[in-house]
C-alpha cells in the first residue's frame, strides 16, 4: 500500500525546510527496547499496544509518527494522531518536530474534539450548519438547557438541567439522535427526556451552535451519511494513531472505525457510494487499568475487544517500566491487583527500589496541606528537586483551595491545573460571549448574556419586546435587535439603548470582518462595551482580580495572534496556505477546545519552577519526580459515591493506580482525620486503598493523629485570609490602566483611512483583490462594502481594515 498518496492542495504547502538529512534509522529507534521498536516499525495491520503505566506507550506512538514520516515517507498531512488533552498534543508535536523538522507541523495532532471541529468547519453545510458555528461548553449548555426546561414547562425540581444534560450527553456518546430517543421512549418519563433532547437540539441548531458531544456525533454522522466525504478523509488520513485508547467512548470508537475499518466488511452505506479507499493504518495504545472516564461514557471494552473489532490486528505488549522505582511499582501493582477480571500484568523496573513511600496522617486538611508544604520545602532545600518537579494530587477540584491558601501563606509558588477553570470565570465568559456573538450573531446564548452586561438599561421587558418581534417575524434575536424600532411596546429609552448597542456591535463586527487580530478585537470590546470602566469603578475587591483575569485573556489572545501555529487547534495547512489568518474565529475555537483538563497556556518560564496542583483525572499521562497523593480517606478517595458500588469502586482504584504511577522517585500518601465538607467537619476513616498497600513499602511519619496534643500553628489567617488567586495573572501584574492604554494604542488607526469611491480597486491583506461596492458613514466611521470575488462581499470599517487603494 502506498503511504504517500499526493493530496490535492497539500503540495502547495509542502515542506519548505532547506533540504536536510533526516534522522537515521538508528536515531529513530534509539532508546527503545525490542517490543517498542517492533511497534514503531510495524507495517500494515491494525496495531494495539497494551501496557501498564510508564512503559513507553506514548513514547512509542511519538516515535512511530517520526518513523512514518522519515522512513516510510508518509506525507505529514496524511497523519492523524489523537491525544487526550491539547497539552499532550502540543508536546507530541514538539517531539516529532525535534526529530523530523518543521514539516511535521502539517500533521494533525489533536484531541478528538479539535480534529472533529476541523472537519466540521469544512463540511458543516452538509449537516445544515454554517461554518462559523459556535461551540457551547458546559456553562452554555446549562443555560440553554434551562431555557429548554422552561419552554417545556418542566418542574425544575424533578427535571434539573444538570441531570438532563448528563442524559443527553450519554445519548450522544452512544450516537443516538433525538429521533432514536423518541422512538425508544416507553413511558412518560422517557418521553419527557426525549422531548427535552429534541428541543435542546433544535435550540442548538437555531443558534448555529454545537455542544461538545455534537462535535463527535456530528462528525460520525457526516462520515456515515456522505460516503464521498468519508472517502475524502480516508484518502487523506493514511495513518491514524490514538493515545489513551482505553478512554474512548462509543462515538469516538465509531469515528475511528469509519476511518480505519476495512471497507470490505461494511455493508450497505457505501455500496453505492464513492470509490472505495483502503483503510488507514491504525495504531492504538492504552492500558485498561487506567480507564478512568466511564462516567463520560468511556468504554473499556474498546480496548478489550480491539482484536475482535479489527480481526487482522497485531498486539504488542510492553512490560518494562521506565518511569518509577520498583517500590512505587510494587505499590501500584498491589492496589490494582484488587480489581477483578483484569488481565494480570506485572510491571517491572530496573530503577532499583529507591526510597520508601512516605505516609502521613493529619489532624485535618490544613494540617495535611502544611505537611505537604513543609516536605516540598525540605525536598527543595536538599537540592535534588525543584518545585517544578513536584505535584500534589487530589480527588476533587475543591480540595485545591486549602493547598492554595497554605502555599500563598508560605510563599510557595504553585499553579493549579484545570481546577481554577480560568475560562469559567464570569468576566472571562462575558468577554468570550462578546467575541462569539461578533463572529456568530445567531448565537443567542452569548448575545443575551452580554446584552445588558455591563448594565446599559436594556432590561427584561425590552428583551421580551424584542423576542416577541423575533418570534413574530421568525427571525433571529439579533435581527430583531437591529430592527428594534419595529418592536411593539418597546419604550423609547430602551430603543435608544438598543440602537447604541447595535451600533457598537456592528462597529466591532467590521473589525472582525476586516480580519483584525483577536487580541485587538478583544481589547476594543473591553474598552467600548464599558466593561473595563465598570470593573474599575466598582468597590468590590474581587473586581480587581477580574481585571487581572481579563488582562490575562488579552495576553492569551495576543500570544495566539502572534503564533497561531502554537495553538493545537490551528490548522497549519490552512495557516501556511494563508487561508486562515490568526483571526478571532480561530482564537475562539482554540479557547472553546481547551478541555477542562487544560489550562491557559503557560509561556512563563517561572512555571518551570512551581509546584503543580491537579486532580487525579488531570494527571493521566504525566509524570513527576515527586508526587503527593492526598486525601486518602474513604468517602473522599474513593469517592463517597463509589463506596457501595463495586464497578465504581474499581474505577476509583484505577484512578489510584494512575496516581501512584505518576511518581518517578518519591511518593507521599496522606489523609486527614477530620475534613470539613460543606462547612461542617466530618470524620473519615482511612482510604481502603491504604490497606491494600504492602506494609513494608510505607514509612509512616505519623500514624495516629494526636489531635489533643497537637498545637496547631494559626493558619486561619484571620479576617484577611484570601483564597488562592490565580498566580499567573498576578505575576504578570497587568493593571487595568495598562490594558486600556494598550487598547487605545492599538485601536488607533494603523494607517491613513484610504479615501475610496465605489468602483475603486483595493488590496486587502487577507482577502486579496477587491472592488468597492458602496460606502456608508464618514471619517473614521466609514464602512466600505467590498466585493472580494470568491470570498464574497465584506463590510469593513476602513479605520481598521488592512486595505490599500490601487
Ligand atoms: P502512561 O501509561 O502513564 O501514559 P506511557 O506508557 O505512555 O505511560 P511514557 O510516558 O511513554 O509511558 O514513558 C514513561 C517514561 O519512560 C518517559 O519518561 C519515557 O521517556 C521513558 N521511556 C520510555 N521508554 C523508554 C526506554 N526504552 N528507555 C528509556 N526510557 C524510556
Ligand atoms: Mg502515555
Amino acid at each position: 500500500m502506498s503511504t504517500s498518496i499526493p493530496l490535492p492542495g497539500l503540495e502547495s504547502v509542502a515542506p519548505s525546510d532547506p533540504p536536510r538529512r533526516g534522522p537515521s534509522r538508528e536515531q529513530l529507534l534509539e532508546g527503545l527496547n525490542e517490543p517498542q521498536r517492533a511497534a514503531v516499525m510495524h507495517d500494515g495491520a491494525p496495531l494495539l499496544v497494551v501496557a501498564g503505566a510508564g512503559s513507553g506507550k506514548t513514547r512509542v506512538l511519538t516515535r512511530r509518527i517520526a518513523w512514518l514520516i522519515s522512513e516510510r515517507k508518509a506525507h505529514p498531512g496524511s497523519i492523524l494522531a489523537i491525544t487526550f488533552t491539547n497539552k499532550a498534543a502540543a508536546e507530541m508535536k514538539e517531539r516529532v518536530e525535534e526529530l523530523v523538522g518543521k514539516r511535521a507541523r502539517i500533521m494533525w495532532v489533536s484531541t478528538f474534539h479539535s480534529a472533529c471541529v476541523r472537519i466540521l468547519r469544512k463540511e458543516s453545510d452538509k449537516l445544515g450548519y454554517k461554518s462559523n458555528f459556535s461551540i457551547y461548553d458546559a456553562a452554555d449548555q446549562k443555560r440553554l438547557m434551562t431555557l429548554v426546561c422552561n419552554d417545556l414547562d418542566l418542574d425544575p425540581k424533578r427535571f434539573q438541567p444538570g441531570a438532563m444534560l448528563h442524559w443527553v450527553s450519554n445519548q450522544k456518546n452512544e450516537l443516538r439522535d433525538p429521533e432514536d430517543a423518541t422512538k425508544d421512549a416507553h413511558n412518560s418519563l422517557e418521553e419527557t427526556y426525549a422531548a427535552v433532547y429534541t428541543t435542546y437540539q433544535r435550540r442548538l441548531r437555531e443558534a448555529n451552535a454545537l455542544d461538545f458531544d455534537d462535535l463527535i456525533m456530528g462528525t460520525v454522522h457526516l462520515l456515515q451519511t456522505f460516503p464521498e466525504v468519508r472517502e475524502t478523509y480516508r484518502r487523506r488520513f493514511r495513518h491514524v494513531l490514538v493515545d489513551e485508547y482505553q478512554d474512548t467512548n462509543h462515538a469516538q470508537y465509531a469515528l475511528i472505525h469509519q476511518l480505519c475499518a476495512d471497507p470490505m466488511e461494511d455493508t450497505g452505506a457505501d455500496r453505492d457510494g464513492a470509490e472505495r479507499v483502503e483503510p488507514a493504518e491504525l495504531m492504538v495504545v492504552g492500558d485498561a487499568d487506567q480507564s478512568i472516564y466511564a462516567f463520560r461514557g468511556a468504554n473499556i471494552r474498546n480496548i478489550l475487544d480491539f482484536e475482535q473489532d479489527f480481526p487482522n490486528a497485531t498486539s504488542i505488549l510492553l512490560e518494562q517500566n521506565y518511569r518509577s522505582t520498583q517500590t512505587i511499582l510494587n505499590a501500584a501493582n498491589a492496589v490494582i491487583g484488587h480489581n477483578k477480571g483484569r488481565k494480570e500484568k506485572r510491571l517491572w523496573s530496573e530503577a532499583g527500589d529507591g526510597e520508601r513511600i512516605v505516609g502521613y496522617v493529619a489532624d485535618d486538611e490544613r494540617d495535611e496541606a502544611r505537611f505537604v508544604s513543609e516536605e516540598i520545602d525540605k525536598l527543595t532545600d536538599e537540592g535534588d528537586l525543584r518545585p517544578g518537579d513536584m505535584a500534589v494530587f487530589y480527588r476533587t477540584n475543591a480540595q485545591s483551595r486549602v493547598f492554595e491558601e497554605v502555599f500563598i501563606r508560605t510563599g510557595q509558588p504553585y499553579k493549579v491545573v484545570g481546577g481554577v477553570r480560568f475560562y469559567e470565570r464570569r468576566e472571562v465568559r462575558d468577554a468570550l460571549a462578546y467575541l462569539r456573538m461578533l463572529v456568530n450573531p445567531a448565537d443567542q446564548v452569548s448575545l443575551r448574556r452580554i446584552l445588558n452586561t455591563p448594565k446599559r438599561g436594556i432590561g427584561d421587558r425590552a428583551v421580551a419586546c424584542v423576542q416577541a418581534l423575533a418570534d413574530r417575524d421568525r427571525t433571529t434575536f439579533w435581527e430583531a435587535l437591529r430592527r428594534a424600532d419595529e418592536a411593539p411596546g418597546l419604550a423609547t429609552r430602551s430603543l435608544t439603548m438598543i440602537q447604541g448597542f447595535v451600533a457598537m456591535v456592528e462597529e466591532l463586527q467590521s473589525m472582525v470582518d476586516a480580519g483584525e487580530r483577536a487580541d485587538v478585537v478583544l481589547e476594543s470590546v473591553l474598552a467600548r462595551s464599558g466593561y473595563l470602566t465598570w470593573l474599575e469603578e466598582s468597590d468590590d475587591p474581587q473586581d480587581e482580580t477580574r481585571l487581572e483575569n481579563l488582562a490575562e485573556l488579552v495576553a492569551v489572545a495576543r500570544e495566539f495572534a502572534e503564533d497561531p501555529l502554537a495553538g493545537p487547534s490551528a490548522d497549519p495547512t490552512d495557516v501556511e496556505a494563508g487561508i486562515v489568518a490568526p483571526g478571532l474565529g480561530d482564537f475562539l475555537e482554540r479557547v472553546a477546545l481547551v478541555a477542562d483538563t487544560d489550562q491557559i497556556p503557560d509561556d512563563d518560564p517561572d512555571d518551570q519552577g512551581v509546584v503543580t496542583l491537579m486532580t487525579l483525572h488531570t494527571a493521566k499521562g504525566l509524570e513527576f519526580p515527586a508526587v503527593f497523593l492526598t486525601g486518602l480517606e474513604d468517602g473522599v478517595f474513593p469517592h463517597s459515591r463509589a463506596l457501595g458500588d463495586q464497578t465504581e469502586l474499581e474505577e476509583e482504584r484505577r484512578l489510584a493506580y494512575v496516581g501512584v504511577t505518576r511518581a518517578r522517585s518519591r511518593l507521599y500518601i496522606s489523609r486527614a482525620v477530620v475534613r470539613s465538607a460543606w462547612g461542617a467537619p466530618s470524620h473519615n476513616p482511612g482510604s481502603r486503598f491504604l490497606d491494600e498497600l504492602p506494609v513494608d513499602l510505607v514509612d509512616w511519619r505519623r500514624t495516629e493523629a494526636a489531635q489533643t496534643q497537637w498545637s496547631r500553628p494559626d493558619l486561619s489567617g484571620g479576617a484577611g485570609a484570601r483564597i488562592g488567586a490565580p498566580t499567573a495573572a498576578g505575576r504578570r501584574n497587568f493593571s487595568a490602566a495598562a490594558v486600556r492604554a494598550d487598547a487605545a494604542a492599538r485601536a488607533k488607526p494603523a494607517r491613513e483611512i484610504p479615501s475610496l469611491d465605489p468602483g475603486d480597486r483595493v488590496l486587502h491583506d487577507s482577502f486579496g483583490l477587491g472592488t468597492v461596492v458602496s460606502l456608508e458613514g464618514v471619517a473614521d466611521k466609514t464602512v466600505a462594502s467590498i466585493d472580494f470575488g470568491s470570498d464574497g462581499v465584506k463590510r469593513l470599517l476602513l479605520r481598521y481594515a488592512p486595505v490599500e487603494k490601487l
